[in-house]
């Protein structure tokens, strides 16, 4: 099976597609956590990026898909794959159409007062561990539970940058969900549920397909 994960900044469309890829180990491709790593080494890639990363705009178009190939490249496709942030433009759904076929969708929606809110609770750790200050905070304020580091705001979830996103979101990536609906692959998932009830969705829905 081949999916995509998309929605809003927030959505908790990463999650979800590390929890599915856990329950039905299928690997995950997430260009966000590609993007970031190449910017935490330093890498030429990371260096020509971080402040497209850092102001919430979105890499190139062809950089992105480059990157989408690499990894495709390196990763046992033999269960399928679920793409995590990738695509969010037209050009790279149109483009993805000559590198993989997709199987379905998964639109997690969720609205833009609850996006705000969300990220605003939203506290990262260097490890990569993340937590939500009322719905999954560390069991220290302020303190991961895993290093015991110092737990900080991400750059990308601070509200200036969170706008800036939102935006984007509309202005570019919203239309995805049109161009998968005409294809008849898109199933909406409600996100404004519990991570545990949006999953709960989730696997139900890729159970029922499998069956088919
Ligand atoms: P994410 O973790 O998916 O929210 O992605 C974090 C950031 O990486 C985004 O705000 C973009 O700057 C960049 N990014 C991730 N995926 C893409 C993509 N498919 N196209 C362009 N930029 C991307």
């Amino acid at each position: 099976m081949n999916l995509i994960f998309f929605g809003i900044i927030g959505s908790g469309k990463g999650t979800q597609a590390e929890l599915i890829s856990n329950k039905f180990h299928i690997p995950i491709i997430s260009t966000g956590n590609i993007f970031r790593r190449n910017i935490k080494n330093k890498t030429k890639l990371g260096i020509q990026i971080e402040h497209i990363l850092a102001k919430g705009h979105l890499v190139d178009d062809e950089i992105t898909v480059q990157v989408l190939k690499n990894e495709l490249k390196k990763t046992n496709l033999k269960k399928g794959i679920i793409l995590d942030g990738f695509p969010r433009t037209l050009h790279q759904a149109k483009m993805l159409e000559h590198i993989l076929s997709i199987d379905h969708v998964f639109n997690i929606s969720l609205s833009e007062h609850e996006v705000r809110t969300r990220i605003s609770n939203r506290r990262t750790c260097k490890c990569g561990a993340t937590y939500h200050i009322k719905h999954n905070p560390p069991k220290k304020e302020g303190i991961c539970d895993k290093c015991k580091r110092k737990l900080f705001v991400r750059d990308d979830s601070k509200p200036a940058v969170v706008k800036n996103r939102i935006r984007v979101y509309k202005n570019k990536t919203e239309k995805l969900i049109e161009f998968y609906k005409e294809k008849k692959i898109l199933i909406n998932i409600n996100g404004n549920l519990a991570i545990k009830e949006v999953f709960k969705q989730i696997s139900d829905k890729i159970i029922e397909l499998k069956k088919k």
